[in-house]
């Protein structure tokens, strides 16, 4: 499970400090020390490593006394809120269209999770807030791509629009929102191609789509197992197309989880969901106040 690593760190730092019924400069600077430390082990981005301690410190140092909590607890407390806040602070839910259909546009890197993604929050759309989804298979390049998303749709009982590979994929986005609107789906997942690496080709087409279909959400989806690569792939991609948010899948895997602290200070864009395995019920609306929780213990 992500975030082990952190976790036993930061909890033998929280452990020293608990107890704590005086805590001292010299205390606060040994934990931050820690913390910084443990979060660097963590492939947590060197920038947000190092605002964030610088804040930790500026709050926890002469801070009002609660009576309810001893001062390590207060200490702790401070280093929550702020974990909390790097990761997004409060649950953001998905957009809903003035008019059916919303639609939601899935981007990423070949292998990140994308076309698994597009089918789990197909799934959490119709079980969660009782939706019907039309998936849309834009991944015209590759066939098993188009198959695999034929494939989920026929597990979930759900429609997929696909025109096979020699269609392009900005006229087979287009053509399924009118189908869609026909059919009275009233959302549109759109799966659409990944390469290995950001290329400008890829991106010229996913910019087309976007102008093209004006999707109320773009999700990039990114794999949390690849760390600070995470990172960056966020960066370039919301460059490029202003994604709305970032689905980070493989959380269950045994990743440090720098990338689920960074990307929300890096792209300032938020976590919306994380995968947390293979199946299609393994996707959870992302909380970071929960997720701090979990590391902090
Ligand atoms: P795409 O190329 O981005 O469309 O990626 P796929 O959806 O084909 O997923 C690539 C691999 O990652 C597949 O084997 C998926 O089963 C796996 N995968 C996707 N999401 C998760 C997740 O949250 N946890 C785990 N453990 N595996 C996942």
């Amino acid at each position: 499970m992500a975030f082990e690593g952190l976790a036993d760190r930061l909890q033998d730092t929280i452990k020293k400090i608990t107890g704590k019924g005086k805590v001292s400069e010299q205390d606060v600077k040994e934990m931050t020390r820690e913390v910084r430390l443990a979060l660097l082990e963590a492939d947590v981005n060197f920038k947000v490593v190092k605002d964030l301690i610088k804040r930790i410190k500026e709050r926890a140092v002469g801070q009002e006394v609660m009576e309810s909590l001893t001062p390590g607890q207060q200490v702790i407390k401070v280093v929550k809120e702020e974990l909390t806040e790097l990761m997004g602070g409060e649950q953001s839910k998905i957009a809903v269209a003035d008019r059916s259909p919303t639609v939601i546009m899935m981007v990423g890197l070949q292998g990140a999770g994308k076309t698994t993604t597009t089918g789990k929050l197909a799934n959490h759309l119709r079980k969660k807030h009782n939706r019907s989804p039309l998936l849309v298979a834009c991944d015209v390049y590759r066939p098993a791509a188009i198959k695999q998303l034929e494939t989920l749709g026929q597990q979930l009982d759900m429609p997929v629009f696909s025109k096979g590979t020699d269609a392009n994929p900005v006229d087979i986005a287009k053509e399924a929102i009118d189908k869609a609107k026909e059919d009275h789906n009233d959302y549109v997942i759109i799966d659409t191609a990944g390469r290995l690496h950001v290329d400008s080709d890829l991106m010229e087409e996913l910019d087309q789509i976007k102008e093209t279909v004006n999707p109320n959400e773009i999700f990039l989806v990114v794999d949390a197992m690849t760390g600070q690569d995470a990172v960056n792939v966020a960066e370039s991609f919301n460059e490029q197309l202003d994604v709305s948010g970032v689905v980070l899948t493989k959380l269950d895997g045994d990743t440090r989880g720098g990338a689920a602290l960074s990307i929300k200070a890096v792209t300032n864009k938020p976590i919306k969901f994380a995968g947390m395995g293979e199946k299609l019920d393994q996707l959870e609306p992302f909380h970071p106040e929960r997720m701090a929780s979990r590391i902090l213990g």
